[in-house]
């Protein structure tokens, strides 16, 4: 089963309260920006018109890769949904 198969049985229950928040300031600075290639879902995109690197956390996995290979610890926030929020794997 590849990644996108999988994403077919995955459903997300959206919390308004963000789980991840990074530092704009820090993101703006960094050169390597490993978020917008190893995050599987995608949630990362670097805008080179805006200079901005823009975060959409609602498809989040919850896997923790942006948390590893971001060199600079850009995050304001990074935590798990609140209960009864975030990703929901059904893998059969
Ligand atoms: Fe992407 Fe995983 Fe970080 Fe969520 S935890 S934003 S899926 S890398």
């Amino acid at each position: 089963m590849n990644v996108e198969e999988i994403l077919d049985y995955t459903s997300f229950t959206i919390d308004r309260e963000p789980h991840i928040i990074v530092d704009q300031t820090v993101c703006a600075a960094c050169t390597d920006r490993a978020c917008t290639t190893a995050c599987p879902a995608g949630c990362y995109n670097w805008s080179r018109s805006d200079e901005r690197l823009s975060f959409v956390y609602d498809a989040c996995l919850e896997c923790g890769t942006c948390y590893i290979v971001c060199e600079n610890k850009a995050f304001i926030r990074w935590r798990y949904p609140r209960g009864g929020f975030g990703v929901s794997y059904r893998m059969t």
